[in-house]
C-alpha cells in the first residue's frame, strides 16, 4: 500500500483526511529526504533460534552452540524454524538528494554520465563495495561508508521513534537493509498467526509526526558533545537492541544526517542539510 492508496481510500470512505496525506505527508516526506514509503502487509519471517557465546565482540571470538542432535550417531544439525507472516514499513530515500548530499561532502569526484534515475542508481551500484556486518567500513571507501552509514542511521532513527511513540517494545520491531537500493524495512517482529496492525495505524494516522519526531528528537543526545565529537552515536541516542540491528550497531553517525563540524575543522553537511533539497517527489 502506498500513499496514493492511503488517498485513494480516503476519497471514498473519508474525504476530510485526504489534505493529510495530499499535503502533510508528502511534506513531511520531502523534509525528511524520502522518495515514498509503502505498507507491505504480508512480509514472511522466518526465526531460527541458536545458541551463542557473547563475552567477546569480535565474530570469530564466538563459540556457536546448535541444539543436541535428535539421535546420538545423528551427524546433522537440527534447527527448529518458525515462519510468520508480519507487517512491514518500506522506506526509500531520495536519489537525488543522496547524490546532492554526496556533492556537498565532495565525495563525487567523477560526476555521472547523465542526470535519469537509471543512470544515477548505477552510478551508486558501481560505487558500493559489500560491507562486513562484523567491521566498521574503513575510509578506504567513502561512498561506501557514506551511503552505507546515512541509510543505517536513519533507520535506526526511525525505529527508536517507533519504540517511544507508537509504543512497540524495544526489541519486537526490527529492520532489514538495502543500502544499495537506498531502503530500509522496518518490520514488527510477529510469532502470532495475525499482526496487530501497528504499523499500519503508523502508516495510516501519524506518519507525519512520527517523521517530524524522527528529526527533531534524532539531533539530541544526552551525552553531547563528547558522544558527536567522538564515536557519533551511542546507546542513549543511536543504539537498538543487537537482536534488531544485524550490523551490531556498528557504522553509525548523527553526523550523516544532521551534519557536524569535523576535527580537522572542516564541516560534514548532514542528509538534512536544506542545501541538500529537492523541490519536489516523483510520487
Ligand atoms: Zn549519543
Amino acid at each position: 500500500m502506498t500513499i496514493k492508496d492511503l488517498e485513494q481510500k480516503a476519497r471514498q470512505e473519508n474525504s476530510s483526511r485526504l489534505p493529510l496525506y495530499q499535503e502533510t505527508y508528502r511534506q513531511a516526506l520531502l523534509s525528511t529526504g524520502l522518495a515514498d514509503l509503502h505498507l507491505i502487509g504480508d512480509v514472511p519471517v522466518t526465526t531460527v533460534p541458536i545458541g551463542c557465546t557473547r563475552n567477546q565482540r569480535e565474530a570469530d571470538e564466538t563459540v556457536i552452540r546448535a541444539f543436541p542432535g535428535l539421535q546420538p550417531k545423528d551427524p546433522r544439525t537440527p534447527l527448529y524454524t518458525e515462519t510468520t507472516e508480519t507487517e512491514a514499513l518500506l522506506f526509500r530515500l531520495d536519489l537525488r538528494r543522496v547524490m546532492r548530499w554526496l556533492r556537498l561532502n565532495g565525495l563525487i569526484t567523477e560526476e555521472p554520465a547523465a542526470d535519469d534515475e537509471a543512470t544515477l542508481h548505477a552510478w551508486i551500484l558501481n560505487r558500493m563495495k559489500t560491507v562486513n556486518p562484523f567491521r566498521e567500513i574503513t575510509r578506504d571507501h567513502p561512498v561506501t561508508q557514506a551511503i552505507f552509514g546515512l541509510v543505517l542511521s536513519f533507520r535506526h532513527l526511525v525505529l527508536r521513534q517507533a519504540v517511544i511513540l507508537s509504543g512497540f517494545d524495544r526489541t519486537s520491531v526490527s529492520e532489514y537493509l538495502f543500502p544499495r537500493a537506498l531502503s530500509f524495512v522496518l518490520y514488527s517482529k510477529n510469532r502470532t498467526a495475525f499482526t496487530i496492525g501497528g504499523l499500519y495505524t503508523l502508516f495510516e494516522q501519524t506518519l507525519h509526526e512520527h517523521l517530524r519526531a524522527v528529526m527533531n528528537a534524532g539531533e539530541i543526545c544526552i551525552d553531547d558533545p563528547v558522544c558527536l565529537e567522538e564515536t557519533g552515536a551511542c546507546h542513549a541516542c543511536m543504539h537498538i537492541s543487537e537482536m534488531s540491528c544485524e550490523y551490531f550497531n556498528r557504522n553509525l553517525h548523527r553526523k550523516y544526517l544532521f551534519g557536524r563540524l569535523e576535527p580537522d575543522g572542516r564541516e560534514y553537511s548532514g542528509y538534512w542539510d536544506q542545501r541538500c533539497a529537492v523541490e519536489q517527489i516523483a510520487m
